[in-house]
């Protein structure tokens, strides 16, 4: 994907950077339409991956609603241009002031994830003389197969109403008269590549969906979430998730009452192959089994590696066609932590000071994640429009 246009492009700009790959987004989400429109699925793009100005403007004119879990999210969409009725808002955590301004500007639903949520948003709706319109935030104990810290729909996690609490949700919504209940969401976990846990999750759907139907509730929206992964390890050889086969699933396994609305709420999926950390190379220092490249870039641009063992595959760009010379090295920052190592003995090309690095698949969870640690200061994103 990277080319000596690229190296000489980058090796002029102060490093470290973002650097994203705006026609690749514009391809992805051309897919995405492409395969979620045969089904007249909903896509809501999850913010919380990724709040890049362009990235979102991209977003907003493809017409994705978008799935928030903060007060600042909503209002940064709001402020993007999202439309208010294609706004949802989600979180196991939702504050007074959050709720209020997400009521104030009207949006499309609450995802609500326990019974005082329940409480607290109708009574401040109440307050405001205005109805929320809410979902269920279920725990549908689906196993997602992914990083235990990315794992969300497990009874053990904290996110979402456990069925064993819905005799009692109904019954308090009976005193609620500031809610009305509009769907059923789910999110089972992120970085799921094996479709399997999406298809346990139509099944659950479904037998939830009954147990609601029976209890005399019909809901107009069925909300799977999102968790859909793309493929760190080798990122060009997949740079578009296979959209295709996941929105089939869904299309296969759910079962639908008629006029029922499904929403989906893509992350990871949308932007993290277009997203990439430009780096410098500081110094390489010899160590006893390997050698250390240490670059200008740290866990305060890119925390995944050190948050979740997450894998980024690292190219030399500088060295890319001059691999005569092979050598093991732990990629490492500079910041004053162990953990701050991009990749522990990885075969690259003999490596100099100066040499550029990029850092794939960095467009999900990795700027929005950057921190000031260290006193370090917010870097700049460079776009591929700019590429000279
Ligand atoms: C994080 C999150 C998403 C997006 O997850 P991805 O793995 O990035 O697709 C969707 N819905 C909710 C409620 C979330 O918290």
């Amino acid at each position: 994907m990277f080319n000596e246009q690229h190296l000489h492009f980058f090796e002029q700009i102060k490093t470290p950077f973002y650097y994203y790959d705006l026609d690749l987004l514009k391809k992805t989400i051309t897919a995405i339409r492409t395969e979620s429109e045969r089904y007249n699925y909903h896509v809501h793009y999850a913010l919380k991956a990724n709040t890049d100005k362009k990235i979102l403007q991209e977003l907003m004119l493809a017409g994705f609603g978008a799935d928030c879990v903060s007060g600042n999210e909503v209002k940064c969409a709001l402020n993007n241009g999202f439309a208010n009725n294609k706004v949802v808002f989600a979180g196991v955590g939702k504050s007074d002031d959050e709720i209020n301004f997400a009521l104030s500007n009207d949006i499309f639903c609450f995802n609500c994830e326990s019974i005082q949520e329940l409480e607290v948003v109708n009574a401040l709706a109440g307050n405001l003389n205005t109805k929320a319109r809410i979902a269920l935030r279920i725990n549908p104990n689906v196993n997602a197969n992914t990083h235990k810290y990315i794992t969300t729909g497990l009874e053990e996690n904290k996110f979402g109403i456990n069925p064993y609490e819905f005799d009692t949700i109904l019954e308090k919504l009976k005193h609620c008269p500031n809610l009305q209940l509009i769907g059923l969401h789910f999110h089972i976990g992120s970085q799921i590549t094996d479709l399997t846990p999406f298809k346990n999750l139509c099944t659950r759907v479904n037998e939830i969906q009954a147990w609601f139907n029976q209890k005399g509730h019909h809901l107009e929206n069925i909300n799977v979430g999102g968790g859909l992964g793309v493929n760190y390890k080798e990122p060009d050889t997949e740079l578009i998730p296979d959209f295709a086969a996941y929105f089939k699933i869904f299309n296969d396994f759910l079962e639908l009452r008629p006029g029922q609305q499904v929403h989906f709420e893509l992350g990871r999926a949308i932007v993290a192959q277009c997203g990439n950390l430009i780096s410098k190379v500081l110094y390489i220092k010899n160590g006893i089994n390997t050698n250390f490249a240490i670059l200008d870039a740290g866990m305060t641009e890119l925390i995944r590696p050190a948050l979740y063992q997450a894998y980024h595959k690292i190219e030399n760009l500088s060295k890319k066609n001059n691999i005569t010379k092979v050598a093991r090295y732990d990629v490492v920052g500079p910041i004053c932590e162990s953990s701050d190592c991009f990749g522990k003995a990885v075969y690259l090309p003999e490596t100099h000071r100066g040499d550029v690095f990029v850092i794939r698949t960095a467009g999900a969870y990795g700027e929005v994640m950057t921190s000031q640690y260290n006193l370090r200061k917010k870097n700049k994103a460079v776009y591929s429009d700019e590429l000279k």
